[in-house]
């Protein structure tokens, strides 16, 4: 009795062991998803990595830095990779408002380059978002240029050029878009870029109709918020793809598109199993304190992450719990 007493115990030591070494091999890789996935490029619809295989990158957004600099810094993006499980992570620079990069260009660099580096340091892709709703072509041209030469040569870095259009139309959205993305290829010749459609990435079908032409490694955003948006904007998502583009949604939530009311739980996980079903990117806005749904924080939350569950939103407590565990579970369950 005695024997068997100890080898079950030997036996359960090494199980644990073993779990444990799994635990950290799995943790590990997690963790360095550029080393992992490295130089990314667009293969059909699907946004695939330097082996080949189809990656799905799922993180947050940053507020507008204009407004929420504070959480602009390489400890947020730590803790946001650490605790949160992010793959990758989008610096959202303001571009019209007070403080934003026509205002303030250098001080907003040095804001939205504290977040590139951060991801560049802890091995995750980092979405350079033009935070803007109106087209400003000189400013975007210039910025672009300036990122493109400096960070262009990594694999970590994803454009995005127009956040949301508003009330452009698509051929001035298109013409925006070639001008920029020419200039970003005259320094980058790979990285992806995304492009943003008419009517806050709503439009797709009007980029799927009459998409860019002659560039590689683009991908076109579509933006949800689950209590607003629904069905028939995944069927846009549908038809964009059946038509040959690749989709990313660089903004999504679970409340309605002002960013508040309450979460709909049913349509965030239609949309969750849609994005799983088509193998989409996804990244959750946003990393802010504002009062208001989306804002993930509450004002107790530290600039520098270390965050608990009491400085978490609801919007803060499901999006990390998504990203840990892949699942959306209502707050009764
Ligand atoms: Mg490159």
């Amino acid at each position: 009795m005695i024997n068997n007493s100890i080898k079950i115990y030997i036996l359960k030591r090494r199980i644990l062991l073993f779990a444990a070494i799994l635990f950290v091999g799995i943790c590990f890789v997690q963790a360095q998803p550029v080393k992992k996935h490295g130089k990314l490029s667009v293969n059909g619809t699907a946004l695939t990595d330097e082996h080949g295989d189809t990656v799905v990158l799922s993180g947050v957004s940053y507020g507008w830095h204009n407004w929420w600099p504070r959480f602009y810094n390489k400890e947020t993006v730590k803790w946001l990779v650490d605790d949160w499980n992010c793959t990758v992570v989008r610096a959202a620079m303001g571009v019209e408002p007070k403080k934003g990069y026509l205002d303030s260009p250098e001080w907003s660099k040095e804001k939205i380059e504290a977040v590139i580096e951060g991801a560049i340091e802890n091995d995750i892709y980092v979405i350079i978002d033009w935070h803007s709703h109106g087209l400003q072509m000189k400013g975007a041209l210039e910025f672009f240029e300036e990122m493109a030469k400096k960070y262009g040569k990594y694999p970590h870095i994803i454009y995005e050029i127009y956040n949301e259009p508003d009330h452009q139309s698509w051929d001035e959205v298109k013409a925006y878009s070639i001008e920029v993305v020419s200039k970003i290829r005259e320094f980058d010749p790979d990285n992806i870029i995304l492009i943003g459609t008419p009517h806050w990435d709503q439009d797709l079908h009007l980029a799927a109709d009459d998409p860019l032409e002659g560039f590689s490694n683009l991908m076109y955003t579509l933006h949800f918020y689950a209590a607003t948006h629904k069905q028939q904007l995944r069927d846009r998502g549908d038809y964009a793809m059946q038509k040959g583009l690749a989709v990313f949604v660089s903004e999504c939530a679970g409340m309605s598109a002002n960013g508040n009311g309450p979460i709909d739980y049913d349509e965030w996980n239609n949309w969750i199993e849609w994005m799983q079903k088509n193998k989409i990117s996804w990244v959750c806005w946003s990393v802010a304190d504002k009062n208001e749904t989306c804002s993930m924080l509450y004002e107790s939350a530290g600039s520098k992450g270390g965050w608990t569950e009491n400085d978490l939103k609801e919007s803060g407590i499901k999006t990390r719990e998504l990203l840990r565990t892949g699942k959306l579970t209502r707050n009764s369950e």
